[in-house]
């Protein structure tokens, strides 16, 4: 989830990563990277504005999140609102899962503790055998509504 690694150490992952692609990693490129790493879930392009430091014109935004995107630092989720957010890749965080709100579309990061990411694991690897595959990974979202959305009953 995000916040796993140091901030540091996500920095000079994603450094070398565009490095690869001959991209600079510039001071504005950077200050996106902090707010993605600072949010607790998959985050809005809007969000993401309002959080990073700085003086961040939109459009530059925008271009980072696609140069990013292009260099699978970043991973985009399409929440039920149809609005697009995103997080730093599981390469740069670690494996977690999510819970989304089916009312407003947030995600927010969960906690999964080893005992049961690993009854995950087993599940995904039986049932993926079950078919006949070699089971690499898994996905799940717990979908819900979220605190905001329970208060004010507003779905
Ligand atoms: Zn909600
Ligand atoms: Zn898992």
């Amino acid at each position: 989830m995000a916040g796993v690694g140091p901030t540091a150490e996500i920095h000079d992952l994603v450094h070398r990563r565009l490095h690869e692609s001959g991209i600079r990693y510039t001071g504005g490129r950077r200050a996106v990277v902090t707010a993605i790493q600072m949010a607790t879930g998959p985050r809005t392009a809007a969000e993401l504005a309002n959080a990073a430091t700085g003086d961040l014109p939109v459009s530059s935004l925008y271009r980072s999140l696609a140069i990013f995107g292009e260099t699978g630092i970043l991973k985009k989720h399409h929440g039920s609102d149809g609005i697009a957010r995103y997080e730093l890749a599981e390469w740069l965080t670690g494996h977690h899962h999510h819970v989304v709100c089916v009312a407003c579309g947030a995600i927010e990061d969960i906690d999964v503790p080893d005992a049961a990411e690993r009854a995950l694991h087993d599940i995904a690897s039986s049932l993926g055998a079950q078919a006949g595959f070699r089971v690499l990974d898994h996905v799940l979202e717990v979908e819900g509504v979220c605190l905001g959305c329970e208060v004010t009953g507003d779905r």
